[in-house]
């Protein structure tokens, strides 16, 4: 089996489900379990809808209504699929109705909340796909398929057991010879009460499940050829990179590649399930495979972002020479504050470190001056260079050299603990002109290894 996951712009409409439903067709072979997001920005206005209750004790929900009828009315389907939606917004209705009297609304009303958009959609994909490829469909809440979490709202976790208790549920309806199309998202926790693993949170979902089942591969359907050699809006020449290990693509993730959420990659890393980002504008594009190590290639990098807007704090202490507590002292500071901190990079006396851009860190200075001097720069960028560690001599000076030749100085070094990542910090408004000509020395010179990343192998 694998598992095919189609993310909010996939299924956005009638039109898009049409070409959703064309790319399933040619996947039926190898028993896919479809995972469905939200249709469109459907999460999004619920979230409005919600506040709207609350704040204006007003329930509108026209436009979500109006938007999932009409594309049962364009693709024409049954009776049923209509009693279904119209039955789920009497409830979505109701909810409102509750909120807009008591002018509150909880954590774990707002996933319940959004817990109507993905049940929605799988309802009209089901309806469809049955009606279009013409085999048997159901649509089913993750509740169904064994998916219980945790309590905690908006960022809930599966309990152990889930592992088992989907295969458990699921194969007997892919024996059956249906296909399931499986809300992503949301869960239930031990009273029944819906939870959501956080926004974005079906790609995990369908990891998840790919996991739990020990699918052949987990497919995650995106607008982009799979994950780019850089961010194509920067890089002209930016190209889909083959196979990326799980580590290099959670540390892609999180430096600003617009991929997977990191936390889509750990029930598969931990499985070794591979992770296939696919193009649904592009099916017949290999796309990127996710697997557990990646054959030698000529080109020690695999991949190159930034990150924009960061925020440098210089610290140097007037008292750390051989002393023990500071660091701690100083990061229970940035905790207190409630500031996470990306890159660190230390010596004996001086500590040099990022955050997102925060609207105001005047206070945050008041509290590090007492044990520190402090110097906050903004406007700053992260380049990162996701790589072969072993090789982290050679792409830290080929990275050097070419911020030398093109003059722009390199104002403080961090390689993560991973050892796929170094990072370093530039000014903002050279980021894009750095990362331009890393691409170009890394990927595209005669050195660099355009030649083998295209013909290193082919893919695995
Ligand atoms: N619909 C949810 C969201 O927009 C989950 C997802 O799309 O993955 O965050
Ligand atoms: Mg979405």
């Amino acid at each position: 089996m694998i598992v095919m996951k189609f993310g909010g712009s996939s299924v956005a409409g009638a039109e898009r489900l049409r070409h959703v439903a064309g790319i399933v067709k040619t996947y039926l072979e190898r028993k896919p379990v479809l995972v469905l997001s939200a249709m469109g920005d459907t999460t999004d206005q619920l979230l409005e809808a919600g506040e709207e209750a609350r704040l204006r004790g007003k329930v509108s929900v026209d436009r979500i209504e109006k938007h999932h009828l009409e594309v049962i009315t364009q693709l024409q389907l049954p009776a049923q699929a209509r009693k279904d939606i119209t039955l789920l917004m009497e409830e979505l209705r109701s909810l409102l109705a509750g909120i807009a009297l008591i002018r509150e609304l909880t954590l774990r009303t707002r996933d319940y909340l959004v817990s109507f958009g993905e049940r929605l959609s799988v309802r009209i994909a089901a309806a469809y796909f049955h009606h279009s490829i013409h085999i048997p469909t159901r649509a089913l809440d993750a509740w169904e398929i064994g998916f219980v979490s945790d309590s905690n709202y908006t960022a809930a976790e599966l309990d152990r057991e889930s592992r088992e208790r989907i295969p458990k549920l699921l194969f007997p309806v892919l024996d059956a010879g249906i296909l399931p199309v499986v809300t992503g998202f949301i869960a239930r926790d031990g009273e029944g009460n819906i939870t959501t693993l956080g926004r974005g949170g079906s790609d995990l979902s369908a990891t998840l499940i790919a996991a739990a089942c020990r699918a052949e591969e987990a497919q995650v359907w995106k607008d982009v050829d799979g994950i780019l050699t850089a961010d194509p809006r920067i890089v002209k020449k930016a190209k889909p990179v083959e196979t990326v290990t799980y580590e290099e693509a959670a540390e892609l993730a999180y430096f600003g590649a617009q991929v997977l959420h990191p936390r889509a990659i750990q029930p598969c890393m931990k499985t070794g399930t591979p992770v296939l980002v696919k193009n649904s504008y592009n099916p017949a594009a290999p796309g990127t495979r996710i697997v557990a190590s990646v054959e030698k290639k000529n080109t020690p990098v695999r991949a190159i972002t930034s990150r924009r807007n960061v925020t440098l704090v210089d610290i140097v202490s007037t008292r750390m020479l051989g002393q023990y507590g500071f660091l701690a002292e100083l990061f229970s500071t940035f905790a207190r504050h409630r500031l996470s901190v990306d890159m660190v990079a230390t010596s004996e006396v001086s500590v040099s470190l990022t955050l997102d851009p925060a609207s105001d860190l005047s206070t945050l200075k008041k509290d590090l001056i007492k044990i520190a001097s402090v110097e906050i720069k903004t406007g700053k960028a992260i380049v990162t260079i996701i790589g072969n560690v072993r090789r982290s001599s050679e792409i830290l000076a080929r990275a050097f050299r070419t911020c030398q030749l093109i003059g722009v100085p390199v104002q403080m070094v961090s390689q993560g603990a991973s050892k796929v990542n170094i990072s370093f910090i530039v000014d903002d408004g050279e980021a894009a002109e750095v990362v331009r000509a890393l691409h170009l020395d890394f990927f595209e010179s005669l050195y660099g290894s355009a030649a083998a990343e295209r013909g290193a192998g082919g893919r695995a």
